[in-house]
């Protein structure tokens, strides 16, 4: 027999009411594509999603329809967000530093029916126009613009579209279990995948992430998201800042060094988040401008891993604490997070910090464990390293459109990144399994050998990788950026690695470069290294 309590759907939509109802004044500010910045509210958003909603609906736009967005993290993106998953549609980012091949292939797999985008993307959207068959309506986020009307036949503006539309739309009751968002995997390893997230999938989400040992995210915290909204929805801080009625601030196209320290001091940021290459640019903006962000007492960092170094630097010198994060496109994103227990209250600062460095624990919600190459469960020692499987109530089990369920005969998502797990469940990352260096059938972490490099006074950025070996299949070298005006040799480097590494672990070769390859999601492509750098330890042909 069922319990007596009332049976709600979980609803995207009833985040952003929550938010207008009860922190309706509280503001969102975005600087817009021009530069320029506007201010609303939580009431302001969710009456403008509204009216999308009821715009979409005077349009014609299908219920269940893909909505596509080509958008920097502003206040509009952030109304489509709850407008499109709000009346039933499924709001679907792409991430437009893909190439046009790339997200013309996302955009028809997706079969986008509208397709939002900023100003910044109209000459490109005119160029893909052609080839998106899907598409019946190409929305200009903005106010109407003749010259963008001229490049595009039909066009429509978002600001006709919502001023059209009733800011009194009643958000319809959904079944949970359908589809509220759309992602595509970034395709650092291979071609991208679209995930499909369920309104079920996003509140639970939003509310395991919004506890005091997750994102801690309060109605006192001024929210800076650098992290993209077309990366794994912003790592679902739209939804948690709603659900909390944070203040947010949209930070816009530019994600320079100068323009968030200004962003960061002129709002008074308290939280950021965002990938380890945006934390490097900004501690260089920090040290330039001699900003103190003394606003800030937190930064999420993931994506990538989190150099070590970053810890002490951010800590020491600006008092903001990183909290290092794990997390994937097919999980929503966030697998773990890194905060401390009861047990460790007692130890010294450098020995937090070496807790710190890992990702972290699971919050409820979802469960982690590594198994070997036969799919044995391996002990969580902190030892053992085995490929991560994650299961639960935000984990992809089918990829978009394709069928291809995506889990272990047991119901696990094998993550593809190799990992250990101490006695506590801290999640320690240690590679991408396609990434990690097989060296005689031992394995060397990448991660590792980069954290050591980045730690050398001289060496701004490192990577590393596995370079074919006669002898031993696969040697690591390290590809690594020196700091400006400094010239590290490669055998000073390399003895930097004694005693903080195995004899058998030392790289073979340092490489020094200008600048690391980097993606769409600003992480750094280590296949394109492999592809230049892969064979530089054998001999050379004939
Ligand atoms: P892509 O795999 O195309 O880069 P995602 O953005 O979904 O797309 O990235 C997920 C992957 O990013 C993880 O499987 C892992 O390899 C890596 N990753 C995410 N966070 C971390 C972290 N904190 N430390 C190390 N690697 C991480």
């Amino acid at each position: 027999m069922g319990g007596k309590m009332m049976h709600k759907q979980l609803n995207v939509s009833s985040l952003v009411a929550h938010a207008a109802r009860y922190h309706g004044a509280t503001e969102v500010v975005s600087v817009e594509t021009d530069g320029s910045t506007t201010r609303t509210n939580w009431a302001g958003i969710d009456a403008k999603a509204r009216q999308l909603a009821s715009g979409l609906d005077k349009l014609g736009v299908t219920d269940g329809a893909r909505l596509g967005t080509l958008a920097w993290n502003n206040r509009r993106h952030l109304e489509i967000y709850f407008g499109g998953a709000g009346s039933g549609r499924v709001t679907h980012t792409i991430n437009p530093r893909l190439t046009p091949e790339q997200m013309t292939y996302i955009i028809n797999d997706a079969a986008d029916e509208v397709l939002f985008f900023d100003a910044t993307f109209t000459p490109m959207v005119a160029k893909l126009k052609p080839h998106l068959g899907s598409v019946h309506h190409f929305v200009l986020m903005g106010p109407p613009d003749a010259a963008a009307a001229e490049a595009i036949e039909g066009l429509l503006f978002y600001d006709d579209l919502t001023d059209g539309g009733d800011p009194d739309y009643v958000w319809p009751e959904i079944d949970e279990t359908r589809a509220s968002g759309l992602c595509y995997t970034s395709g650092t390893t291979g071609n991208p995948k679209g995930v499909e997230y369920t309104h079920r999938s996003t509140i639970l989400h939003t509310l395991g992430a919004n506890t005091v040992d997750g994102l801690a995210l309060s109605a006192t915290d001024t929210l800076l998201p650098v992290v993209p909204m077309f990366h794994a929805n912003a790592w679902g801080v739209p939804y948690a800042a709603a659900a909390v009625g944070a203040r947010v601030v949209l930070p816009g196209p530019d994600l320079s060094g100068p323009h968030l320290v200004k962003l960061i001091d002129e709002e008074r940021v308290t939280m950021s988040l965002g990938v380890p290459t945006i934390w490097m640019m900004l501690l260089d903006a920090l040290k330039e401008t001699g900003s103190k962000a003394a606003s800030m007492t937190r930064t999420l960092v993931g994506g990538s891993a989190l150099p070590p170094s970053m810890i002490p630097e951010f800590r020491d010198n600006f008092g903001v604490d990183l909290v290092h994060a794990w997390g994937m496109t097919e999980t929503s994103p966030l697998g773990s997070l890194n905060q401390l227990l009861q047990k460790h209250s007692d130890m010294t600062e450098a020995e937090k910090e070496v807790i710190r460095r890992g990702q972290g624990r699971p919050p409820w919600g979802v469960e982690l464990r590594i198994v070997d190459e036969n799919g044995e469960v391996l002990p969580e020692d902190g030892e053992a390293q085995g490929e991560l499987h994650i299961r639960g109530h935000w984990i992809i089990d089918t990829y978009y459109g394709k069928g291809e369920d995506a889990l272990t005969d047991d119901g696990w998502f094998d993550t593809g990144d190799v990992a250990s797990i101490d006695a506590d469940g801290y999640l320690i990352i240690r590679d991408r399994s396609k990434d990690i260096i097989k060296s005689g059938g031992e394995w060397i972490s990448t991660v590792e050998l980069e954290n050591i490099a980045i730690a050398h006074p001289g060496i701004a950025n490192a990577a590393a990788i596995a370079a074919m070996h006669e002898k031993w299949a696969e040697r690591p070298v390290v590809i690594a950026v020196p700091v400006p005006g400094q010239a590290p040799s490669e055998e000073e480097l390399i003895a930097f690695y004694n005693e903080k590494v195995a004899g058998w672990q030392m790289p073979d070769k340092i490489i020094f470069v200008d600048e690391l390859p980097v993606g769409a999601t600003g992480k750094v492509q280590k296949n394109k290294l492999r592809e230049a750098y892969g064979d530089v330890l054998m001999a050379p042909a004939g």
